[in-house]
Parts: C-alpha cells; structure tokens; sequence
C-alpha cells in the first residue's frame, strides 16, 4: 500500500481515471496515463525519503533539473508528497544562473534528469557547499501504459496545506532574481481560480511550449491541467516548426504523413515572441498555410501574457487562424494570474488583460500607496488580495516582504495600470521603468509602444524608456529594431524621424513622443520568458546620458 499527503490536488489525481492520458511527449511520441504519474509520483516520494534517510523532508529545499515532461511533474509531485520544497530550474540555465539560485537556495537536496547532469552537477555544488546531490539518470521511469494501476494508493495527513511547497525565482527584470515562496494551498487556490476562469475540464488537451522555472509554466501550464485531469503535450524548447506540425498532426519532414501521436489539441499558452515566430514561420511555408490556419482554428484557447500583447501580434493571429482571437492575462510569480480576459471573444479587448480571476480582490492603489483609486482610466498601481498570494520572499529579511503589501493586506505589484468603466483592465507598465514622468506629465511606456507597433509596420520592435533630463525631469527616449524586408520595399519611409511620423499621426500628446530616438541593428535580448531588460537596454542606447 502506497501514501500520498491528502491534499486537494493529490485527492483530485487519485480521482482521475488512472488509464485516461495525463502526459505526452511530443518528440518521442511517448504516452504516460495519470496512473502511471502516481505511480511514478510514490516512487519518486520513497525514493527522496529513503536517500535522505528520512521520514519526512520537512520543508527541506530541493531542487529540480529535469527534462520537462513526466520526468518534471512526477519529480516536483514527489517532493510535495515527501514534504519537501521544490526548486526547478530550467534545463537550459547557464551556469552563472544554476551558481545564483543555488547559493541563494541553498538546496538540501538536488534531483539531476538531465542526461550532461555531471557538469551541472558540478554547478550546484559550488553553489552548494557540497550538500547532498542525488542523480535520477538510470533510475527506472515505467514503461508507458503498463504500470499495475490496481495498486491502490491511501492518502495520509502528513503535508499540510500551510506548508511551503514551491520556491520559484522572478524574472530578475529590475533586479536580482528573488525567491518566491509559495505553499500548497497557495499554488492550489492560483491553479483553481484558472480553472474556472478558463473553464478548464478533462476533456482539454494543452501543448506545453514553455520553460519550468516560472508560475506560467509551473502552476498554469502543469498543476493546472494535472488538477482538472486533462492531458499535456510537452514540446521543449520551443520550436515554432515543430509546434506548427503537432498542431497540424502532421509531419512534414516525412511528406505530409499523419503524426505518431495525433490527438487533438485545444489549448495553448505562449508569451508574445512565441507567437511571433509562429507568425513568421506561417509566411515561409505558404503550401502550408491552410492546413496551419485549420489546426489554429480548433484551439479552444489562445493564451498569452508575461508582457504586453501587441495589438498587430493579436490581429495576424486571428487572420491566420480564421478568427481565433488571442485571451490575454497578467500576472507574476508572487501571485500568479490575477487578470483575464474572458472566454467570450468580446471580452478580449486589444490590450486589456481582462478581470480578475476568481480568487482574488484586484484593485488600484495612488503611487504613494496610501489610498485607492477608484474610476474609469484612472491609472493606479495594481494592488491585489487572494489566498492564491504568495507567502514570503526566500531568505530575505522579513521587511522585504512586508514593505510591498499595504496595511490592509493588498500586495503591490508594481505594475501601473488603468480600468475602464466595464472593469477591464489595461497594463501601463512597471512603476518604476515603464512610468516616465515628463514635466509633470505620466507617460506609459507600453502605451507609446503599443502605438508604434500598431501605426508603424516598419517597426519590428520597441522599447521606450524614460532618461534623466534637467528641464523635464524625465524625457521619452526609443530604441527601435526596423524590419529590413519591409523597409527595403517601402523606400518612402527611409529617412522619416520617428516622432515626426508619430506627431503627425495626432495619436499620442506631445509629452508622449519621443525626443530622442536611436536604431538597434539587433533584436532585443529576450529571456526565457520573452521579457526584454530595459535597465540594460538603456544603459547599453544611452550611457552617453546616464
Ligand atoms: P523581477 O521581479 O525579478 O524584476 P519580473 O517582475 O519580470 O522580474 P515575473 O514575476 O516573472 O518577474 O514577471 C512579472 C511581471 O511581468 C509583471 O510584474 C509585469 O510587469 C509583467 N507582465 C506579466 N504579464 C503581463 C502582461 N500581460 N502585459 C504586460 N506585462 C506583463
Ligand atoms: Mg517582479
């Protein structure tokens, strides 16, 4: 007889069909039914208990690089289910970020699946003092489809819904990356607010592109669907070609045969840049694009968040996929998806992220954070209330989690935005990057941003930034990538100054434009998660003015 904590999600994993599928793997074909995954889930948990001689991990920190797939999820359940903490790394981490999040954990425990884990291995123990270090290559993973699902399994009060569960590291986009510490009913009361949100049931099936250091590909992309029994296809790293021919069912290397594993997929979650190179990859196979445009258009949903959607991004998509429009959400590692646009397509305004997800309180705060603000296009800081908030910042002195939530208990996010009169809300961008503050005036920088790229087709990307000025306090300065195809056929626009192009446009006031403007040759330097670090940015354009 095997054991696992009675909490709500094991509860619900116990109650899904143990031979319905849980987990594909997209490159091998491979299948894993959900009563593989608890097998595997107990093995894991007896595994970690008998290696570290212990009965219960007790909230000991352990941390995961693993292939995303099974090998993830039956991992990040086993160490729930021994009581320990997960940790998960991205498979694909230079060594300078295994370094930081290691020193900066310091793990009890490291679980390696990564076939090169020797040299990681080395890694994490610089970073580790040389603590416990346990490898999972060679270890037994069942065959698919042929684990004795008979077995049953009883679930015990042992992990209490109090206690931690999850260390996951922000983006590092205005800082040195912090550990967030979620517990288990935190990432439960996230995963469930979704789950009505997005009305997700058994009957979906997500293709899983995104990296397993994050909330988005963590909780959403994983706990999410495990919690409703649905299925997931996990296809890492990201290949817009592949991902094209899985959505498809097809394989196209092999002449248009049908794929091994064909089964329908009806969701997907992306960042902007994942669907831009969808996007570009549509234009290069045009024998291709009706059989691409009928696969988009069978996906239930389209989601995209972790930076601003541009609106021209959302418009080609619905023209490639007959009309599927892209649902927009917001959100970050210390307390999740907050906002959503909803499952009516009306609902998904250009550049709205939506409502509130149940679950949460959501509303706007002054700068100052000493009142709210109430009204329609008022901008304010997103303040947010929920179980689905995290607990506290890892190993930092407790005033560092406490000076971002106010009296009455609201987390402030950072993030400027405003409400329309129907309650959507609409990202203004970073309190302290994004809010340029000219003459007196507010400028949001994504607001100027969303503008270009809608106006402009010759702008591929851009980035508005605030530099310090005498007079003016701040000035609005742009970094802009020109697309050269688009340039080249279009030589009237050679030569034409941004500002005056934007200034003629009448869209934007005249504290708005930019004053100064300079070209990069490159794309921007994304991460893993698309976000582009306008610290950097900035001081790599215009150091000459820093
Ligand atoms: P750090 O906190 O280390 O500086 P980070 O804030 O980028 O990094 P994350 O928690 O991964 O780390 O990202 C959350 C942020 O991403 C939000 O605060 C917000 O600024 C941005 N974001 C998320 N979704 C959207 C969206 N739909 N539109 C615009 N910005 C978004
Ligand atoms: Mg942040």
């Amino acid at each position: 007889l095997s054991t696992l904590p009675k909490l709500p999600l094991f509860e619900a994993l116990v109650s899904h069909d143990p031979n319905s599928i849980a987990i594909r793997h997209v490159e091998s074909g491979k299948k894993f039914t959900y009563g593989d995954l608890l097998q595997q889930t107990v093995f894991m948990k007896e595994k970690l208990l008998n290696d570290a001689g212990r009965d219960s991990l007790d909230g000991a920190r352990v941390t995961t690089l693993v292939n995303n797939g099974f090998q993830f999820a039956s991992t990040v359940l086993g160490i729930w289910a021994a009581g320990g903490v997960a940790v998960p790394y991205q498979t694909a981490f230079p060594a300078k970020e295994i370094r930081y999040i290691t020193r900066d954990t310091k793990p009890e425990f490291s679980v390696f699946g990564v076939e090169d884990w020797k040299s990681k291995q080395e890694k994490v123990q610089e970073g580790n003092s040389g603590k416990c270090v346990k490898s999972l290559i060679g270890v037994q993973t069942p065959t698919p489809g042929i684990v004795d699902t008979t077995e049953t399994i009883e679930l015990e009060d042992s992990v209490k819904p109090t206690d931690p569960a999850l260390i996951i590291y922000t983006s590092g986009t205005t800082n040195l990356p912090k550990g967030v510490v979620s517990l288990h009913k935190t990432i439960l009361a996230q995963a469930t607010g979704l789950q009505k949100a997005w009305n997700i049931t058994k009957n979906d099936h997500l293709l899983h592109v995104l990296p397993l250091h994050h909330v988005h590909g963590v909780m959403a992309g994983t706990v999410l669907p495990l919690l409703a029994g649905a299925q997931i296809s996990y296809a890492y790293p990201f290949n817009a070609e592949k991902i094209w021919n899985r959505l498809c069912n097809l394989e196209y290397q092999k002449g248009l045969s049908p794929a091994a594993d064909s089964s329908q997929i009806n969701l997907f979650m992306g960042v902007p840049t994942i669907y831009n190179r969808l996007l570009e990859v549509f234009h290069k196979y045009p024998e291709r694009q009706s059989d691409y445009t009928s696969a988009a258009s069978k996906l239930r949903l389209a989601i995209s968040g972790s930076s601003a959607l541009p609106a021209s991004v959302k418009k080609a998509w619905e023209k490639i996929s007959d009309g599927q429009v892209i649902l927009e959400r917001y959100g970050m590692t210390e307390i999740g998806l907050v906002l959503s646009c909803g499952l009516p397509v009306e609902t998904r305004i250009d550049n709205s992220v939506g409502k509130p997800v149940p679950g949460y309180t959501v509303r706007l705060g002054s700068l100052d954070r000493s009142s709210v603000v109430e009204g329609a296009d008022v901008p304010g800081e997103i303040q947010v209330k929920g179980e689905g908030v995290f607990d506290h910042y890892w190993d930092r002195p407790a005033e560092v989690t406490d000076k971002e939530f106010t009296e009455d208990g609201f987390f402030c996010t950072g993030d400027i935005a405003h409400r329309d009169s129907d309650g959507n809300y609409y990202i203004q961008g970073r309190k302290n990057i994004d809010l340029i503050i000219s003459g007196g005036e507010n400028v949001s920088a994504l607001e100027v941003e969303a503008t270009i790229l809608r106006l402009f087709p010759d702008v591929k990307e851009v980035a508005i930034v605030g530099l310090p000025d005498e007079r003016w306090g701040e000035i609005v300065a742009a970094i802009v990538h020109y697309d050269k195809d688009y340039l080249k056929a279009h030589p009237e626009l050679k030569g034409l100054s941004l500002r005056e192009r934007l200034k003629d446009s009448g869209e934007l006031a005249a504290h708005k434009l930019p004053v100064k403007t300079t070209v990069s040759k490159e794309m921007f330097t994304r991460n893993a998660m698309g976000k582009i670090n306008k610290k950097k940015l900035k001081e790599e354009f215009f150091s000459n003015v820093l």
